[in-house]
């Protein structure tokens, strides 16, 4: 069947919306825009839209809405399910925010930050840093994604375990409706209890639902003292028990608790210049683990030194080392946030972003680790994530002598594998990335059909004509 193409009088009416320096058309210059980060995903769209304001966003999505033409919301572009991408028919528009990056209003007696969906994550946190305050959502790709692809997707990173996700970061939103219309939710208030908590619909909505022009976020006292150690362990069973020692000594003062597995180390330092294994010999788990405190005066220092000896003298860790300045924090968590790209590197990759409860990891690991070697003799895992959130990126790297196309192949089976693996542990297979395209059908295997039939309906009430970033998540 072919698509009608977008008339030419609905972009103009588009265009002369936003302007001139409001709109890409050309196919060179809309070549970033419509290719995912991995490159799995090469779309297409006749115009890239770029207003600067909620209003002008109404009206776009309006004229759409009233012509039934498809709208993607962009970010940042660094969400990886695929979310972000017009489809190749070239029917959708793609509808940037990075132009909507407004701070509204600061107020730190309220603890909060009103602004617009196109405001850079990293230049959210200095804001939030300039009224010495911490705005805690810090993930790799915070130089480029932006507030509104965040909550869009829910997203995670390092710091959940002491603040949570972004759902626990927004008080209110603006939103525009897939009719056009614009709804004012931006409320500052902790307590609210005045009906449904329609914000948390579009929050991980990936787009489905409307397009997020502007949210409330809240700040929290800034860390005066951070404490950073990079530690080996023996088995992801020591690093959970050493997860439980730090919070109990700190206080729940644990921000960041993150696991890599040795291949993973490995896998970072062959491929990124200047990074460096801190610790001698050589061991089969690493953890790195962050915590502040924001009281004057005070160090966790202590705490950490007190905990981390302990475990030694149990046999629960094998070494250590404890960042003595910034520069050295910044270094160790380098590894960490390597990994992405050290991946990409390396080459051909099955990812798996998948979260059970803490106390089922152990069984998770040792359970698909067997499984996708039984399946795919050869197979690297390569491990590693948010261990604190039960969140771990259980990715698989292609075997020595496999080709491409055959390793791809089988990605589906590996998938499956992996998945009912950690449904059968009452886990999720999106912890942080999504759904997207990528997981949209995936999710129906795993989710109750009455959960799946209500998401449907939630759809079907705010977005009849299915305007709103269609195949993406449902
Ligand atoms: C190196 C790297 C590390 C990462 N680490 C993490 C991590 O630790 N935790 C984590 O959760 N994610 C992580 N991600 C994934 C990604 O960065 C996040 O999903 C991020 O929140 C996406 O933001 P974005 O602005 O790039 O959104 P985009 O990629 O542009 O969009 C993502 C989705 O949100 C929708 N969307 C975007 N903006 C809006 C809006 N204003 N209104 C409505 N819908 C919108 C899009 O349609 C799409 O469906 C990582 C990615 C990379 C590349």
């Amino acid at each position: 069947m072919s698509v009608p193409a977008v008339p030419d009088a609905i972009l103009d009416r588009i265009k002369a919306i936003v302007g001139p320096g409001g709109y890409l058309e050309e196919a060179v210059d809309l070549a970033p825009y419509v290719c995912e980060l991995r490159g799995r995903f090469h779309g297409r769209t006749p115009l890239l839209a770029r207003p600067k304001s909620a209003e002008d966003v109404a009206a776009i999505v309006t004229i759409c809405a009233e012509n039934r033409i498809p709208i993607v919301p962009q970010g940042g572009n660094t969400g990886l399910m695929g979310g972000a991408i017009p489809h190749e028919d070239g029917a959708e528009l793609l509808l940037s925010l990075a132009r909507l990056n407004q701070v509204r209003a600061v107020d730190p007696a309220n603890d909060t930050l009103t602004v617009e969906a196109g405001c850079v994550l990293a230049d959210v946190q200095a804001v939030a840093a300039a009224a010495d305050r911490l705005f805690p959502l810090s993930l790799a790709a915070e130089g480029s994604c932006q507030i509104g692809g965040n909550i869009s997707t829910n997203a995670g990173g390092i710091n959940v375990l002491r603040y949570g996700n972004a759902r626990e970061l927004v008080l209110g939103l603006e939103v525009v409706l897939p009719d056009g219309r614009l709804w004012d939710g931006l409320r500052e208030l902790r307590k609210d209890n005045t009906g449904y908590d329609l914000k948390q619909l579009f929050i991980g909505g990936e787009g489905t639902l409307g397009v997020i022009t502007a949210a409330v976020l809240r700040l929290f006292p800034r860390p005066r003292d951070v404490q950073t150690a990079f530690v080996a362990v023996g088995d992801v069973a020591a690093a959970c028990d050493l997860l439980a020692g730090l919070r109990r000594r700190s206080g729940g003062r644990v921000d960041a608790f993150e696991l890599i597995s040795a291949a993973t180390l490995e896998l970072v330092l062959r491929h990124i210049p200047g990074c460096i294994d801190p610790l001698a010999g050589q061991h089969p788990w690493y953890v790195l683990a962050a915590l502040s405190t924001s009281a004057e005066g005070e160090t966790l220092r202590p705490a950490l030194e007190d905990t981390l000896a302990r475990a030694h003298d149990s046999g629960g860790i094998r070494d250590a080392v404890i960042a003595e300045s910034m520069a050295q924090a910044r270094d160790l968590w380098r590894l960490r946030e390597s990994i992405p790209e050290a991946e990409r590197y390396d080459g051909a990759s099955i990812k798996h972003d998948v979260a059970v409860p803490i106390s089922r990891i152990v069984e998770f690991m040792s359970r698909a680790e067997a499984a996708v070697r039984t399946e795919l003799p050869g197979v690297r895992p390569v491990a590693f994530g948010h261990l604190g959130d039960g969140n771990i990126h259980f990715n698989l790297g292609l075997p020595p002598g496999l080709a491409v196309e055959a390793f791809r192949a089988r990605e589906e089976r590996l998938n499956r594998i992996v998945h009912d693996i950690a449904a059968e542990l009452d886990g999720s297979i999106s912890a942080e990335h999504g759904l997207g395209r990528i997981k949209r059908k995936s999710i129906r295997r795993y989710k109750p059909a009455v959960e799946i039939e209500l998401m449907r309906r939630v759809k079907r009430a705010l977005d009849p004509d299915g305007i709103m970033n269609p195949g993406k998540l449902i």
